[in-house]
Protein backbone atom coordinates (compact mmCIF):
# COMPACT_ATOMS: atom_id res chain seq x y z
CA UNK A 1 0.00 0.00 0.00
CA UNK A 2 1.09 3.53 -0.74
CA UNK A 3 1.32 5.91 2.08
CA UNK A 4 0.72 9.63 0.84
CA UNK A 5 -1.47 11.64 3.08
CA UNK A 6 -0.68 11.26 7.25
CA UNK A 7 -3.61 11.84 9.79
CA UNK A 8 -2.29 12.92 13.55
CA UNK A 9 -4.98 12.80 16.43
CA UNK A 10 -3.66 14.84 19.44
CA UNK A 11 -1.57 18.21 18.46
CA UNK A 12 0.13 18.57 21.91
CA UNK A 13 3.78 18.01 22.09
CA UNK A 14 4.21 14.70 20.13
CA UNK A 15 1.83 15.44 17.47
CA UNK A 16 3.23 18.41 16.56
CA UNK A 17 6.51 16.28 16.61
CA UNK A 18 4.85 14.03 14.44
CA UNK A 19 3.75 16.05 11.85
CA UNK A 20 6.85 18.08 11.80
CA UNK A 21 8.67 14.44 10.66
CA UNK A 22 6.33 13.56 8.40
CA UNK A 23 5.64 16.70 6.41
CA UNK A 24 9.47 17.09 6.21
CA UNK A 25 9.20 13.87 4.74
CA UNK A 26 7.19 14.54 2.22
CA UNK A 27 3.96 13.59 3.61
CA UNK A 28 0.89 15.68 3.34
CA UNK A 29 -0.28 15.70 6.48
CA UNK A 30 -3.60 16.23 8.47
CA UNK A 31 -3.68 17.16 12.27
CA UNK A 32 -6.67 17.68 14.79
CA UNK A 33 -6.98 18.16 18.40
CA UNK A 34 -10.23 19.12 20.71
CA UNK A 35 -8.63 22.74 21.35
CA UNK A 36 -8.23 25.36 18.69
CA UNK A 37 -5.28 26.55 21.24
CA UNK A 38 -3.50 23.05 20.64
CA UNK A 39 -3.27 23.28 16.77
CA UNK A 40 -2.79 27.05 17.10
CA UNK A 41 0.31 26.50 19.65
CA UNK A 42 1.22 23.39 17.71
CA UNK A 43 1.70 25.36 14.48
CA UNK A 44 4.13 27.57 15.94
CA UNK A 45 6.17 25.21 18.03
CA UNK A 46 6.61 23.57 14.52
CA UNK A 47 7.73 26.68 12.79
CA UNK A 48 9.98 27.55 15.17
CA UNK A 49 11.71 23.70 14.92
CA UNK A 50 12.19 24.35 11.42
CA UNK A 51 13.26 27.53 12.01
CA UNK A 52 15.92 26.40 14.48
CA UNK A 53 16.69 23.45 11.80
CA UNK A 54 17.68 26.08 8.76
CA UNK A 55 19.70 28.44 11.47
CA UNK A 56 21.87 24.98 12.50
CA UNK A 57 22.15 24.60 8.23
CA UNK A 58 20.03 20.64 8.76
CA UNK A 59 17.46 21.62 5.99
CA UNK A 60 16.77 24.37 3.88
CA UNK A 61 14.70 27.43 3.88
CA UNK A 62 12.80 25.70 0.56
CA UNK A 63 12.24 22.51 2.49
CA UNK A 64 10.84 24.72 5.57
CA UNK A 65 8.18 26.16 3.28
CA UNK A 66 7.66 23.41 1.53
CA UNK A 67 6.94 21.35 5.02
CA UNK A 68 4.95 23.51 6.40
CA UNK A 69 2.97 23.80 3.48
CA UNK A 70 2.01 20.10 3.90
CA UNK A 71 0.32 20.63 7.11
CA UNK A 72 -3.46 21.87 7.66
CA UNK A 73 -5.54 21.07 11.09
CA UNK A 74 -9.11 20.91 11.96
CA UNK A 75 -10.96 20.69 14.62
CA UNK A 76 -12.83 17.61 12.79
CA UNK A 77 -12.06 14.44 13.57
CA UNK A 78 -13.92 12.60 10.64
CA UNK A 79 -11.83 14.92 7.93
CA UNK A 80 -8.74 12.36 8.79
CA UNK A 81 -11.14 9.17 7.20
CA UNK A 82 -9.37 9.69 4.16
CA UNK A 83 -6.12 9.08 5.33
CA UNK A 84 -3.69 6.48 4.49
CA UNK A 85 -2.03 5.97 7.83
CA UNK A 86 -3.51 7.61 11.13
CA UNK A 87 -0.83 7.82 14.23
CA UNK A 88 -3.16 8.42 17.39
CA UNK A 89 -1.38 10.67 19.68
CA UNK A 90 -3.75 12.00 22.23
CA UNK A 91 -3.64 12.44 25.85
CA UNK A 92 -2.32 9.16 27.29
CA UNK A 93 -5.76 7.40 28.41
CA UNK A 94 -7.76 4.30 27.01
CA UNK A 95 -11.38 5.73 27.21
CA UNK A 96 -9.73 8.67 25.20
CA UNK A 97 -8.13 6.76 22.88
CA UNK A 98 -11.20 4.24 22.37
CA UNK A 99 -13.76 7.45 22.26
CA UNK A 100 -11.23 8.77 19.49
CA UNK A 101 -11.06 5.47 17.46
CA UNK A 102 -15.26 4.81 17.76
CA UNK A 103 -15.71 8.36 16.30
CA UNK A 104 -13.26 8.15 13.69
CA UNK A 105 -14.23 4.29 12.11
CA UNK A 106 -17.19 5.17 10.45
CA UNK A 107 -15.59 7.58 8.17
CA UNK A 108 -12.13 6.04 7.76
CA UNK A 109 -11.76 4.24 4.22
CA UNK A 110 -11.19 0.16 4.49
CA UNK A 111 -7.55 0.24 3.56
CA UNK A 112 -6.26 3.27 6.15
CA UNK A 113 -3.25 1.52 9.02
CA UNK A 114 -4.60 3.00 12.28
CA UNK A 115 -1.64 3.54 14.70
CA UNK A 116 -1.44 4.52 18.38
CA UNK A 117 1.90 6.78 19.86
CA UNK A 118 0.60 5.30 23.23
CA UNK A 119 3.56 4.88 25.48
CA UNK A 120 2.26 1.90 27.11
CA UNK A 121 -1.58 0.94 26.32
CA UNK A 122 -1.96 -2.73 24.97
CA UNK A 123 -1.50 -2.69 21.48
CA UNK A 124 -3.78 -5.37 20.90
CA UNK A 125 -6.87 -4.04 23.40
CA UNK A 126 -7.15 -1.28 21.55
CA UNK A 127 -6.87 -2.84 17.82
CA UNK A 128 -9.58 -5.50 19.43
CA UNK A 129 -11.81 -2.60 19.64
CA UNK A 130 -11.79 -1.45 16.24
CA UNK A 131 -13.12 -3.50 12.99
CA UNK A 132 -9.72 -3.73 11.67
CA UNK A 133 -7.38 -5.18 14.54
CA UNK A 134 -5.10 -6.38 11.65
CA UNK A 135 -4.26 -3.26 10.72
CA UNK A 136 -3.72 -1.84 13.57
CA UNK A 137 -0.18 -1.08 14.89
CA UNK A 138 2.10 0.18 18.09
CA UNK A 139 4.06 3.53 16.32
CA UNK A 140 5.85 4.74 19.43
CA UNK A 141 8.06 8.13 18.36
CA UNK A 142 10.52 9.02 21.16
CA UNK A 143 10.17 12.87 22.69
CA UNK A 144 11.61 15.38 20.99
CA UNK A 145 10.33 13.91 17.45
CA UNK A 146 12.43 15.58 15.21
CA UNK A 147 15.31 15.15 17.30
CA UNK A 148 15.33 11.38 18.36
CA UNK A 149 16.26 8.35 15.98
CA UNK A 150 13.81 5.57 17.59
CA UNK A 151 10.57 4.87 16.63
CA UNK A 152 8.85 1.22 18.48
CA UNK A 153 7.08 -0.54 16.19
CA UNK A 154 4.70 -2.63 18.35
CA UNK A 155 2.62 -5.61 16.75
CA UNK A 156 -0.46 -6.16 18.25
CA UNK A 157 -1.36 -9.96 17.88
CA UNK A 158 -4.08 -9.91 15.06
CA UNK A 159 -1.33 -7.59 13.30
CA UNK A 160 -0.54 -8.43 10.23
CA UNK A 161 2.70 -8.60 7.52
CA UNK A 162 2.06 -5.97 4.89
CA UNK A 163 0.76 -3.57 7.70
CA UNK A 164 4.18 -4.03 9.68
CA UNK A 165 5.85 -3.59 6.78
CA UNK A 166 4.50 -0.65 5.48
CA UNK A 167 4.81 1.33 8.85
CA UNK A 168 8.71 -0.28 8.63
CA UNK A 169 8.88 1.47 5.17
CA UNK A 170 7.44 4.47 6.60
CA UNK A 171 9.70 4.77 9.47
CA UNK A 172 12.45 4.39 6.96
CA UNK A 173 11.76 7.38 4.70
CA UNK A 174 11.57 9.34 7.63
CA UNK A 175 15.20 8.43 8.19
CA UNK A 176 14.13 7.20 11.38
CA UNK A 177 15.14 3.53 12.84
CA UNK A 178 12.57 1.15 13.72
CA UNK A 179 13.11 -1.61 16.65
CA UNK A 180 10.51 -4.33 17.13
CA UNK A 181 8.93 -4.22 20.14
CA UNK A 182 5.98 -7.09 21.23
CA UNK A 183 3.07 -5.97 22.37
CA UNK A 184 3.61 -5.94 26.68
CA UNK A 185 3.20 -3.18 28.82
CA UNK A 186 5.60 0.03 27.76
CA UNK A 187 7.20 -1.82 25.43
CA UNK A 188 10.89 -1.72 25.51
CA UNK A 189 12.60 1.58 25.98
CA UNK A 190 9.45 2.90 28.88
CA UNK A 191 9.35 -0.44 30.35
CA UNK A 192 13.40 0.44 31.50
CA UNK A 193 13.23 4.13 31.72
CA UNK A 194 10.16 5.16 33.80
CA UNK A 195 10.30 2.61 36.23
CA UNK A 196 13.71 4.26 37.11
CA UNK A 197 12.45 7.77 36.89
CA UNK A 198 9.93 6.28 39.49
CA UNK A 199 12.84 5.34 41.55
CA UNK A 200 14.25 8.55 41.33
CA UNK A 201 11.18 9.87 42.64
CA UNK A 202 11.04 7.41 45.81
CA UNK A 203 14.55 8.66 46.34
CA UNK A 204 13.83 12.45 46.27
CA UNK A 205 10.37 11.18 48.32
CA UNK A 206 12.40 9.38 50.95
CA UNK A 207 15.01 12.39 51.50
CA UNK A 208 17.62 10.46 49.78
CA UNK A 209 18.33 13.80 48.04
CA UNK A 210 17.29 16.91 46.72
CA UNK A 211 15.86 17.42 42.96
CA UNK A 212 19.59 18.84 42.38
CA UNK A 213 21.43 16.56 43.25
CA UNK A 214 19.57 13.46 42.20
CA UNK A 215 19.45 14.80 38.89
CA UNK A 216 23.36 16.14 38.98
CA UNK A 217 24.06 12.68 40.41
CA UNK A 218 22.64 10.69 37.51
CA UNK A 219 24.37 13.11 34.88
CA UNK A 220 27.91 13.10 36.30
CA UNK A 221 27.56 9.65 37.95
CA UNK A 222 25.85 7.53 34.88
CA UNK A 223 26.77 9.61 32.21
CA UNK A 224 23.02 10.32 31.47
CA UNK A 225 22.69 13.57 29.23
CA UNK A 226 19.58 14.61 31.74
CA UNK A 227 19.17 13.98 34.71
CA UNK A 228 15.55 11.68 35.70
CA UNK A 229 13.78 14.21 37.65
CA UNK A 230 14.25 16.69 34.54
CA UNK A 231 13.68 14.36 32.33
CA UNK A 232 10.34 13.40 33.54
CA UNK A 233 9.61 16.98 33.32
CA UNK A 234 10.11 16.97 29.69
CA UNK A 235 7.85 14.07 29.40
CA UNK A 236 5.55 15.10 31.59
CA UNK A 237 4.15 13.41 34.69
CA UNK A 238 0.92 12.42 33.97
CA UNK A 239 2.59 10.82 31.58
CA UNK A 240 4.88 8.85 33.62
CA UNK A 241 2.04 8.10 36.02
CA UNK A 242 0.22 6.73 33.20
CA UNK A 243 3.02 4.66 32.10
CA UNK A 244 3.46 3.26 35.76
CA UNK A 245 -0.04 2.62 36.29
CA UNK A 246 -0.04 0.48 33.01
CA UNK A 247 2.81 -1.39 34.07
CA UNK A 248 1.75 -2.15 38.02
CA UNK A 249 -2.28 -3.24 36.67
CA UNK A 250 -0.14 -5.13 33.60
CA UNK A 251 2.54 -7.06 35.15
CA UNK A 252 0.50 -6.85 38.73
CA UNK A 253 4.49 -7.02 40.39
CA UNK A 254 4.53 -4.29 43.40
CA UNK A 255 8.09 -3.10 42.25
CA UNK A 256 6.27 -1.02 39.36
CA UNK A 257 4.02 0.89 42.36
CA UNK A 258 3.94 4.65 41.14
CA UNK A 259 5.50 7.03 43.96
CA UNK A 260 3.19 8.84 45.85
CA UNK A 261 5.20 11.80 45.65
CA UNK A 262 4.67 11.10 41.79
CA UNK A 263 0.45 11.08 42.12
CA UNK A 264 0.75 14.21 44.32
CA UNK A 265 2.74 16.49 41.71
CA UNK A 266 0.01 15.32 39.29
CA UNK A 267 -2.70 16.26 41.19
CA UNK A 268 -1.23 19.35 41.81
CA UNK A 269 -1.13 19.90 38.22
CA UNK A 270 2.57 20.28 38.51
CA UNK A 271 2.85 18.00 35.42
CA UNK A 272 6.60 19.53 34.17
CA UNK A 273 7.55 21.57 31.69
CA UNK A 274 3.80 21.87 29.78
CA UNK A 275 2.57 23.35 32.54
CA UNK A 276 4.83 25.67 33.72
CA UNK A 277 5.83 22.90 36.57
CA UNK A 278 6.73 19.81 37.91
CA UNK A 279 10.10 19.10 39.86
CA UNK A 280 11.21 22.53 38.70
CA UNK A 281 9.30 25.41 38.45
CA UNK A 282 9.65 26.92 34.56
CA UNK A 283 8.46 30.20 35.20
CA UNK A 284 11.35 32.21 35.57
CA UNK A 285 14.61 32.52 33.46
CA UNK A 286 15.93 29.34 34.64
CA UNK A 287 14.31 26.64 35.89
CA UNK A 288 13.86 26.35 39.57
CA UNK A 289 14.11 23.02 42.04
CA UNK A 290 10.44 22.71 43.61
CA UNK A 291 12.27 20.25 46.47
P1 LIG B 1 0.10 16.19 25.49
O1 LIG B 1 -0.64 16.31 26.77
O2 LIG B 1 1.21 17.15 25.20
O3 LIG B 1 -0.93 16.29 24.25
C1 LIG B 1 -2.09 15.55 24.14
C2 LIG B 1 -3.03 16.31 23.19
O4 LIG B 1 -4.17 15.47 22.92
C3 LIG B 1 -3.59 17.61 23.78
O5 LIG B 1 -3.34 18.69 22.88
C4 LIG B 1 -5.08 17.33 23.93
O6 LIG B 1 -5.89 18.48 23.73
C5 LIG B 1 -5.29 16.30 22.83
N1 LIG B 1 -6.50 15.53 22.97
C6 LIG B 1 -7.10 15.05 24.09
N2 LIG B 1 -8.24 14.40 23.80
C7 LIG B 1 -8.36 14.45 22.43
C8 LIG B 1 -9.34 13.97 21.52
N3 LIG B 1 -10.41 13.32 21.94
N4 LIG B 1 -9.14 14.22 20.21
C9 LIG B 1 -8.06 14.90 19.77
N5 LIG B 1 -7.11 15.39 20.59
C10 LIG B 1 -7.26 15.16 21.91
O7 LIG B 1 0.60 14.67 25.44
P2 LIG B 1 1.86 14.07 24.64
O8 LIG B 1 3.05 14.10 25.51
O9 LIG B 1 1.91 14.69 23.29
O10 LIG B 1 1.42 12.54 24.53
C11 LIG B 1 0.53 12.09 23.54
C12 LIG B 1 0.67 10.60 23.36
O11 LIG B 1 2.03 10.29 23.01
C13 LIG B 1 0.37 9.77 24.62
O12 LIG B 1 -0.24 8.57 24.23
C14 LIG B 1 1.75 9.52 25.19
O13 LIG B 1 1.81 8.35 25.96
C15 LIG B 1 2.56 9.35 23.92
N6 LIG B 1 4.00 9.59 24.06
C16 LIG B 1 4.45 10.61 24.84
C17 LIG B 1 5.83 10.81 24.95
C18 LIG B 1 6.36 11.93 25.80
O14 LIG B 1 7.58 11.95 26.07
N7 LIG B 1 5.56 12.89 26.22
C19 LIG B 1 6.72 9.99 24.25
C20 LIG B 1 6.21 8.98 23.42
C21 LIG B 1 4.84 8.79 23.34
Amino acid sequence: MVIETVGVIGAGQMGNGIAHVFALAGYDVLMTDIKQEALDHATTQIERNLARQVSRELITEEAKTEAQRRIKTTLKLPDLGQSDLVIEAATERETVKDAIFKELLPHLKPETILTSNTSSISITRLASRTDRPEKFMGFHFMNPVPVMQLVELIRGIATDEPTYKACHEVVEKLGKTASSAEDFPAFIVNRVLVPMINEAVYVLYEGVGNVKSIDEAMKLGANHPMGPLELADFIGLDTCLAIMNVLHDGLADTKYRPCPLLTKYVEAGWLGRKSGRGFYDYRGDTPVPTR
